[in-house]
């Protein structure tokens, strides 16, 4: 069921969880983003061709691919990462590797998978070395995230790691601080966990990452997962 923005609020409100809007964004103008559905407001293929020839920012030039998300368009959960990597940007697929493997685990851990969820990155192209994105690539690439988010309107939203957490609430905090709380983008609730690299430098950390995926699929259920 897709509620109307104002009602999504009020019933988050109800609960108590905190409606994160991104700083200095009047309310009209985040209004617009819930707008009837228009030239700026694509479909799905309309939205993977703007991704897949977007010059937006100067990440356009050393890609391979762009890595626009998997997964169910329909589905309760989105995950968000950080940016591609190279082996992502090699196959155009978020989430490869010894992490992605980590974070198959952890879905499977909660009755999921890569193909019920949908798996994104707050930007579609990788930055060079593996570098944190830049604020004018986080502005530039915002609007696929915000359009998916539209698009899917999930249950729930698991931030994974810190540069997603930061730029999805256009905060600075670490991890640390942003877990173990229900916070909201888009209307839509988020929380917060550490990213699969990360666990696997620090595996002491997977009983808070459990943790954090356990407050995800109670919101889930309540939201009506
Ligand atoms: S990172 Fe995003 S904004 Fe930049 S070129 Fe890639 S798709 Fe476009």
């Amino acid at each position: 069921m897709v509620y109307p923005e104002q009602q999504r609020r009020a019933y988050l409100k109800a609960l108590g969880i905190d409606v994160w809007l991104p700083r200095d964004v009047p309310d009209d103008i985040i209004d617009q983003h819930d707008a009837p559905s228009g030239d700026d407001e694509p479909d799905w293929d309309t939205l993977e061709q703007r991704v897949a020839g977007c010059t937006r920012c100067p990440l356009a030039q050393g890609r391979t691919n762009t890595v626009f998300g998997v997964g169910d368009r329909d589905a309760d959960w989105l995950i968000v990462g950080e940016a591609p990597g190279a082996e992502e940007d090699r196959l155009g697929e978020p989430f490869v590797g010894r992490a992605g493997k980590l974070l198959d685990e952890m879905l499977r851990a909660l009755g999921q998978s890569r193909k019920t969820v949908f798996i994104a990155n707050i930007l579609k192209c990788r930055p060079p070395n593996n570098r944190d994105p830049k604020n004018d690539e986080v502005a530039a690439c915002r609007r696929y995230l915000d359009r998916q988010i539209a698009l899917i309107q999930p249950r729930i939203i698991l931030a994974v790691g810190r540069v997603a957490a930061q730029n999805l609430l256009g905060c600075q905090d670490p991890v640390g601080r942003m877990r173990g709380r229900v916070h909201a983008v888009n209307g839509i609730p988020l929380v917060v966990t550490y990213h699969p690299a990360y666990l696997l430098r620090s595996p002491s950390q997977k009983k808070k990452s459990w943790q954090d995926l356990c407050l995800a699929a109670g919101i889930a259920r309540e939201n009506g997962a």
